[in-house]
């Protein structure tokens, strides 16, 4: 049963701090029915129909962002590991990246849009959820499971984190990706600037985590945390007086300085200080993704 606190809401649907889920989620949750006709008709097109464009724009940069996954994944398995699922892998741009570093990549994906792309891009690629696929009961089968902006559009996160951890082999790595919400910066910008929560997007986001709730959720499926850290803190933007809620030229001006400084501190001698106050900033809940890395035990 789900219930707890009352925090917020927003379209028509409460946020609660779930007590049975540990983590906030909306109440009502979507059927299967709403899901289907959001991630397999509409959501490439209708929801974010300039995504797969912005991604091919900003590739340079993903491509950094995707290396230090990679290279995490490459430092903690031996060179005869290297089968990779990507769950909702959408145009398919991460798997790219790994097959260009010698992985043997696969991705699920419900979107028919963002598959016949990834196709495009010579990935093997299933057209469905993970649940309704070929490979959900295989066994252990992957290396690493990588679920970048997944788990907070689905409504059993938990059972899709147990699917994550049957298919992986022991000693396997998952890579978990997901909004970073609630975070100091966003209590600071609503509380002492008037920000309304901006961040809450029902139905597409349903849950709503931070660095302690999405632990304890691989942690239930029986992962143990290996790292901590964070995409760059958006939301600094906001708090510098760049107002880019709703705006999307704002938005992509603040994105693009992001982008500069990123890759600017992927110069040689920088790289390590990037890594680290990455993982610093995710000591301290800051960060407008959290990236998470488990291993099956
Ligand atoms: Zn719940």
């Amino acid at each position: 049963m789900h219930k707890g606190r009352i925090i917020d809401n927003a379209n028509g649907y409460d946020i609660i701090e779930c007590e049975q889920c540990g983590f906030v989620h909306i109440t009502p949750l979507p059927t299967q029915e709403d899901l289907d006709k959001i991630y397999k008709e509409e959501y490439y097109t209708t929801e974010k129909p300039l995504f797969i464009q912005r991604q091919q724009e900003d590739l340079e940069w993903w491509n950094i962002v995707y290396d230090d996954r990679y290279d995490f994944f490459e430092q903690n398995l031996s060179q005869d590991k290297r089968r990779l699922l990507d769950i909702g892998c959408g145009p398919g741009f991460f798997l790219k990246r790994g097959q260009e570093r010698g992985w043997k990549p696969l991705g699920i994906e419900p979107s028919t849009q963002a598959v016949a792309h990834a196709k495009n891009l010579g990935i093997d690629v299933l057209n469905c959820f993970l649940d309704d696929s070929e490979i959900k009961d295989r066994g252990a089968i992957f290396d690493v499971v990588h679920m970048s902006e997944v788990l907070e559009h689905i409504p059993d996160p938990a059972a899709l984190c147990n699917t994550a951890y049957n298919l992986l082999a022991d000693g396997g790595i998952i890579c978990v990706v997901v909004p970073n919400e609630y975070n100091p910066f966003q209590i600071i910008l609503r509380d002492k600037l008037g920000f309304q929560p901006y961040w809450l997007a029902p139905p597409h986001h349903i849950n709503y985590f931070n660095y302690d709730s999405i632990e304890r959720l691989l942690q239930k499926s029986g992962f143990r945390i290996l790292q901590r850290t964070a995409m760059f803190p958006m939301d600094i933007f906001l708090l510098m007086g760049d107002n880019y809620v709703g705006n999307d030229k704002v938005g992509r001006a603040c994105h693009a300085k992001r982008k500069r400084f990123d890759l600017f501190l992927n110069e040689p001698i920088l790289i390590d200080f990037k890594k680290n106050i990455y993982k610093l900033m995710a000591e301290h809940g800051i960060g407008r993704e959290s990236v998470l890395f488990g291993i099956k035990k």
